[in-house]
């Protein structure tokens, strides 16, 4: 039981999924705010009732172009492939970095860096408890040059 202060700032339940929309409560808007969900998948949860407070003011077809999605659904061209290597070592130091990684590993790293010297092609990984840390590491290779 809430005290009667707070029951009179409480709103009814059955309006609450809409209750703060100025926009056309359309598919798309529902769309957008189920993170861009399928809109069969929308319209399903509407005609079966399983949203408290969906309403859909227009039932109007929504428009199938969503940049969100488009721009979800696009892929990124590879880099062009280089036929030029360094003419020496440490020249050019390809890195990367990767991480957090969900799991902490035994040593309590959550980042990890791999250094590919373009000459040579050595290769060295490096765990990391501190992203910054691989800042150190690039310095720490600059110094070799
Ligand atoms: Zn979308």
């Amino acid at each position: 039981m809430l005290p009667s202060w707070m029951e009179s700032l409480c709103l009814p339940c059955l309006d609450s999924a809409n209750l703060s929309s100025t926009l056309p409560l359309d598919l798309s808007l529902w769309h957008r705010r189920f993170g861009h969900s399928n809109h069969d998948y929308v319209k399903q949860l509407h005609a079966n009732d399983m949203v408290t407070g969906m309403t859909l003011s227009n039932k109007s077809k929504p428009d199938p172009i969503c940049e969100p999605c488009l721009a979800g659904k696009m892929h990124a061209n590879p880099f062009p492939t280089s036929y030029s290597r360094a003419s020496q070592p440490l020249e050019l130091v390809h890195i990367d970095l990767k991480g957090p990684i969900q799991v902490t590993s035994f040593g309590g790293y959550k980042y990890w860096a791999m250094f590919v010297d373009d000459h040579t092609r050595f290769k060295c990984g490096i765990g990391l408890k501190k992203k910054i840390r691989h800042l150190l590491c690039i310095l720490a290779v600059q110094s070799l040059c």
